[in-house]
């Protein structure tokens, strides 16, 4: 059978998955009379705690003025302000205000819609698709095409493969658990990341999905 490769029929799923979650997000952010982008700062703020504009610029793949408009609006609806950073007083940080985090709520439940979709594949697809994933976001993220993600693949905590054998082969350092390729974190609160890429080179160079 000729036609297309099997990578570019997975990126053309992908794009039409992207497609459907952009129109999901354009009829919910309507729903809360805000912009895509107000609602993703506000979502940014919500799991990642106050930020500085250049943070949310970078986060969010945007550019400074774009971030700066949306604060701007946000700031006049009421659902965030500035304030002075903890760490250097001379820098604002942007933080929701508690109608903000309301609203920061709903925005949360919005990928809900494609967990349903996730749901109809099986354990075992599930995680052998977000190994998948995992590995397309570090190749993205290393090439810089996309921001970084606080995923356990870059994080200084991780140790790939140390429990070999088991269906639960790498290990947090920072919870003291042993989880497999379904339980890694793509935005990990405790997340720090590493100095070096031995843990996603470890991680990588082991071929299968494990629980
Ligand atoms: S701290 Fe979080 S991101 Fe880091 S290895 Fe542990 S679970 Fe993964």
């Amino acid at each position: 059978m000729t036609g297309l490769s099997l990578s570019m029929r997975i990126a053309q799923g992908l794009m039409k998955i992207g497609l459907a979650m952009k129109a999901n997000e354009w009829r919910e952010s309507a729903k809360l009379q805000l912009s895509p982008t107000q609602a993703q700062i506000l979502a940014a703020l919500a799991t990642q705690g106050p930020l500085r504009l250049s943070e949310l610029a970078a986060l969010l793949a945007i550019t400074l003025a774009t971030a700066s408009d949306a604060v701007s609006s946000l700031a006049k609806k009421g659902l965030v302000e500035k304030r002075t950073s903890e760490q250097d007083a001379r820098a604002l940080s942007i933080v929701p205000t508690r109608a903000g985090q309301k609203a920061a709520k709903a925005v949360a439940a919005w990928p809900d819609f494609l967990a349903t979709a996730v749901d109809t594949l099986s354990p075992d697809e599930q995680v052998t698709f977000h190994r998948g994933l995992v590995k397309m976001i570090g190749t993205l993220q290393r090439r810089g095409q996309i921001p970084v993600a606080r995923m356990c693949t870059h994080c200084t905590y991780f140790r790939p493969n140390v429990h070999a054998g088991s269906h639960t082969p790498h290990h947090c350092d920072f919870i003291d658990s042993a989880f497999g390729d379904g339980f890694i974190r793509i935005d990990c609160d405790d997340f720090i990341a590493a100095t070096t890429s031995e843990g996603w080179d470890a991680w990588v160079a082991r071929g299968s999905a494990t629980q």
